[in-house]
């Protein structure tokens, strides 16, 4: 099996940005910008609602998924947080 998505790397850099993560707000129409591999337990996605972006994780649990998300911020902001979690400079 292949992946064509990106994985969160397994090791997190020195001085790695602890992200704060809360439930989700609901609400708002959100669009998914980029996301990372499903073969993984946990799912990261780049997202975006009314002109703000933020993060969502999200467990896949078997019976009920756990899903959380960070703050949000403006987009290039949340861009930025992207990149990071891809780099293992935040989590
Ligand atoms: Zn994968």
């Amino acid at each position: 099996m292949s992946c064509l998505s990106p994985h969160v790397p397994d090791r997190r850099q020195p001085g790695c940005t602890k992200l704060a993560w809360f439930d989700p707000w609901g609400g708002a129409r959100v669009r998914v910008l980029a996301w990372t591999c499903d073969c993984l337990a946990i799912v990261y996605e780049l997202c975006q609602a009314g002109g703000q972006g933020f993060i969502r994780r999200t467990l896949q649990n078997e019976d009920a998924p756990e899903i959380r998300e960070t703050h949000r911020w403006p987009i290039p902001q949340a861009r930025d947080v992207w990149a990071a979690l891809l780099t293992g400079r935040a989590r």
